[in-house]
């Protein structure tokens, strides 16, 4: 028999087509007063809506969200928060904005909304990445977990394709990994797996059909599971692997997970082969890299680095970062592996575990 921790993250979760009318009530809910509504300047019409919702309990409207969440958007914030005397706020976008309320949060230690309109699962969980000096480092503190989150399908209809597909595998990537965690346990296995099953489901249906909203509701429901997986257990090599890509060749980070997922997923098949053959059973595939791989086609989403930007020259300075620091991980970490790995990912190629670059790593 397994033994096991299991520790729940708290979360008060309203979902459904046009819940997001219950934003203002949830603030009274929550004693908030006067709430500073976030919004990044592209999505500024979700602040603005925000704002409409919360009638006179709208402290104001700040776009200020920026990608990689750095601290002087989030002082920015902070300062703009006292003048305008907010007592709450409410991140209404991506994971983007939910980052600056969660720079926020940690502060001020007042009550986040999250309103999410992408698949990234960050506002479930208590982890924000904030960048000071060009440097990233990560934070974790429960004070960043939103009291609530409202999760309304329609919000999401005007996410296009180019967005939904990368995001969705974001989501997924999570809940891969959650599921070969080191401190995986039965419960988030589940919730993993349910989170991949949604999204396998949704996905092509809302890339093929933007406005399907029956897509889009299976899409956020398993965003919201897969973010609970990210929240509740530790993660691997492929979130090294994207963090290292994303980091040090500014890759853009939804569609290198995509591209990366698949042959993280082939590297650790066999290693990890219960959590595979949970992933491939969600996807409906005889395996779970060929599988993961096969959805990113489905919806159109890159398969290769080198479309989204990756330059050849660099994989060998990729591979060299990527094994650096040791953590922990299914298989054993190696450098042969991990730049047979790349160049699979740097190609395109369909990941299998009969692979030409496994099958010459293996004689190796
Ligand atoms: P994002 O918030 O930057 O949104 C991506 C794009 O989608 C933007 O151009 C935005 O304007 C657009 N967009 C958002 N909602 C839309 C909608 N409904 N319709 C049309 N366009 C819309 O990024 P993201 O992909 O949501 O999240 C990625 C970021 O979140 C990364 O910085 C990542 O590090 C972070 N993240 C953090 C965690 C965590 O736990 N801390 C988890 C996952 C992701």
């Amino acid at each position: 028999m397994q033994s096991f921790l299991y520790e729940g993250l708290p979360a008060r979760v309203l979902f459904g087509p046009g819940r997001r009318a219950e934003l203002r009530a949830e603030i009274d809910r929550l004693g908030v007063k006067r709430a500073l509504v976030l919004c990044t300047e592209d999505q500024r019409q979700f602040g603005e809506l925000g704002a409409e919702l919360l009638g006179d309990a709208a402290a104001g409207v700040h776009d200020g969200a920026v990608m990689h969440t750095p601290m002087e958007t989030v002082d920015e914030a902070r300062r703009l928060a006292r003048e305008l005397d907010a007592d709450g706020y409410v991140a209404i976008g991506g994971g983007t904005t939910i980052g600056l309320g969660k720079g926020i949060a940690i502060e001020t230690e007042r009550p986040v909304i999250a309103v999410p309109t992408t698949y990234a699962g960050s506002e479930m969980t208590p982890i924000q990445g904030f960048t000071e000096g060009g440097v990233k480092s990560t934070k974790i503190d429960m004070r960043m977990l939103p009291r609530t989150v409202i999760y309304d399908p329609e919000l999401t209809l005007t996410l296009p394709p180019s967005y939904s597909g990368p995001s969705g595998m974001n989501a997924i990537a999570h809940a891969v990994e959650a599921l070969y965690a080191e401190n995986a346990n039965p419960i988030v296995s589940l919730i993993a797996e349910e989170g991949i099953r949604a999204l396998g489901q949704g996905l092509p249906k809302v890339c093929r059909k933007p406005d399907d909203l029956e897509g889009r509701g299976l899409c956020l429901y398993g965003s919201w599971l897969c973010g609970v997986a990210l929240g509740s257990v530790g993660m691997a090599l492929h979130h090294k692997l994207c963090h290292v890509l994303g980091g040090s060749f500014d890759l853009p980070h939804a569609p290198t997970h995509t591209v990366v997922l698949p042959h993280a997923a082939a590297y650790n098949t066999r290693a990890a082969s219960e959590a595979m053959g949970r992933v491939a059973r969600a996807l409906e595939s005889v395996d779970a890299a060929e599988g993961l791989y096969d959805l990113a086609v489905a919806i159109d989403a890159p398969v290769s680095l080198r479309e989204i930007g990756m330059r050849e020259e660099d994989l060998a300075r990729a591979v060299e970062l990527a094994v650096q620091n040791p953590y922990y991980n299914p298989r054993e970490i190696t450098e042969q592996g991990i730049r047979a790995l790349l160049d699979d990912a740097y190609h395109g190629r369909r990941p299998s575990g009969q692979s030409a670059n496994s099958l010459q790593e293996e004689a190796l």
